[in-house]
Formats: C-alpha cells, sequence, structure tokens
C-alpha cells in the first residue's frame, strides 16, 4: 500500500518574492504523519496557516492563503512541486509573505525538495476519488473535475496576443511526466499590465529573469523559453498546485478552459460542497 511522504532532512532556499520584492529565506522541513502542507511565518510569532482550499482568502495574481491575521501568498508554484513529488506532510518556514520566486517555474523547488530527500511515513496515503462530475464557470472561462482511473490534467488557453495564441495540453499526471513537461514551465506576465501592478503594489520582484514577459506580440525574453507551449504548461502546473490544496491526491481529469486561481479555488469548493462528488480511499 502507498504510504505518505514528506521529506527527510530541512532544506533551505533564499530569494526575492513576486509581488512584495522583498529578500525572504523559505526552509522546508519534515512534518508529522497526517499534518499535511503547512506554512509557518516566522516574521509573525510563527502563526501557521494550512494550506487547503478553504484557507485561500484571495486569488487575483497569485494564490493567497490566510489563517488568524497571517497569510501567504503565491503558494501554487510551491505546492505544485509538492504534489508532483507526492509529498503530503511538510513544515513551509518563511519569514516573509510569500516563498521566494526563484526561477518562475516548479523545477527549482522540486531540486530543493531532492536535495532533503524524500522519507516514507508510517501512515497510508489516501487519495480523493471523484463519482461525479463537478464545474464551475465565468463568462468564457470553465474548470472541471471528471471522474477518471488516474490524474489527469487538460487546458486549453486563449489570448489576443500572438505571442500566445491558442494553445492546448492534455497531461496524464505522473511524477516523472510532472519534472520532465510541466514543472521547468515558467510564469508569464503581460508588460502593459507590470505598470499597473506597481500601482497595486505588487509584481516588485517579477524580473526577465523569472518571468516570461510579453509585449504585444512579442516574448521579450524569449531565450529563456523551455517549450514552445510554455504558457498552456504553466497554466497546467498552476492548475495541479491550486488541486493540491484539496489536501489530498484527486483521483479525477482536471478540464480547464482559461480557469485561473479564482475558478480552480471555487472548483474544490463546489467538489467539497456536496459528500456525494466524491470518496476518500486508500490507494493500492
Ligand atoms: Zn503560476
Amino acid at each position: 500500500m502507498p504510504m505518505r511522504h514528506t521529506i527527510a532532512r530541512e532544506v533551505a532556499a533564499e530569494g526575492i518574492t513576486l509581488h512584495s520584492g522583498t529578500q525572504v529565506r523559505m526552509m522546508l522541513a519534515p512534518a508529522n504523519p497526517g499534518a499535511g502542507i503547512v506554512f509557518r511565518r516566522t516574521d509573525l510569532d510563527s502563526a501557521e496557516v494550512p494550506a487547503r482550499y478553504d484557507t485561500v482568502s484571495q486569488t487575483n495574481l497569485g494564490t493567497m492563503i490566510a489563517a488568524g491575521r497571517a497569510d501567504v501568498g503565491v503558494v501554487e508554484h510551491l505546492m505544485a512541486a509538492v504534489a508532483g513529488a507526492q509529498i503530503d506532510d511538510l513544515l513551509v518556514i518563511l519569514d516573509g509573505p510569500e516563498p521566494p520566486i526563484l526561477d518562475g517555474d516548479a523545477l527549482c523547488y522540486l531540486e530543493l525538495i531532492d536535495k532533503a530527500g524524500v522519507r516514507k511515513q508510517a501512515a497510508p496515503r489516501r487519495a480523493i476519488k471523484l463519482l461525479k462530475r463537478v464545474e464551475v464557470a465565468h463568462k468564457d472561462a470553465s474548470a472541471a473535475l471528471a471522474p477518471a482511473g488516474a490524474p489527469a490534467f487538460d487546458f486549453e488557453i486563449a489570448f489576443p496576443s500572438a505571442a500566445i495564441g491558442r494553445q492546448s495540453f492534455s497531461f496524464p499526471f505522473t511524477p516523472e511526466a510532472f519534472r520532465r513537461e510541466i514543472a521547468p514551465a515558467r510564469t508569464f506576465g503581460f508588460l502593459h499590465e507590470l505598470d499597473r501592478l506597481k500601482t497595486l503594489d505588487r509584481g516588485h520582484g517579477a524580473s526577465l529573469e523569472n518571468t516570461l514577459a510579453i509585449d504585444g506580440d512579442k516574448i521579450v525574453n524569449a531565450s529563456l523559453m523551455r517549450f514552445a507551449d510554455e504558457f498552456v504548461r504553466h497554466k497546467i502546473l498552476d492548475a495541479i498546485g491550486d488541486m493540491a490544496l484539496a489536501g489530498a491526491p484527486l483521483i479525477a481529469r482536471f478540464e480547464g478552459v482559461r480557469s485561473g486561481h479564482a475558478l480552480n479555488n471555487a472548483l474544490l469548493r463546489a467538489l467539497f460542497a456536496d459528500p456525494a462528488n466524491y470518496r476518500l480511499i486508500f490507494l493500492s
């Protein structure tokens, strides 16, 4: 029977955060079986925030979780890496408001987890098996979870910019395929939105080293690209991170059409609103 996993030892990384643009230190530490993924803010009296769909407090410009007066922003890339490495229990210790953005992908966090090593826990791994299709939509965007024999992610995007255009990607999830096909896909943003972001006091840490920058129909730092369809792959990375907030692996097919963090969270809330939608199972 597959068992729960944590990491074998503490590892640390430092870097700038995407939105506040401040330097932070992040430490990943092993956690007890059943603890789940928990963030701790050492700069806020060590307040803890469980990484779960029902602690999501904001979804514009990244997924933010909050508990009491503590919040943690832009958790989705780290959560994607945690899901990709099949880590169930982990303590993420931060001295600032977000994990460091590092390379703007999930590979940087996977490599950190590799450095720590993975440890089997003395408790079996549980998963959430979809029994009924659940779908949420807003305008021309939608997100759905459908019953399936194994986890999979399908995504379609369409942007007016010719730099992106229409892209679709179908991804049967395995840890190996995640590392190769999805984890290296970097975050992206439009230069014309950067000024607006900065007036909102966000995006201070975005740079041409961690974000694919689009100016009209051109990619400013195209030399950074790792895939021709990197944008839709990054949307799958975000969806994997957002779905990891379910608290256990989802045995389901995720279908996203222009979906973002808000719809992804609404989808999990819709899933858990009706116990007839799913069943908790032990993996065999
Ligand atoms: Zn992202």
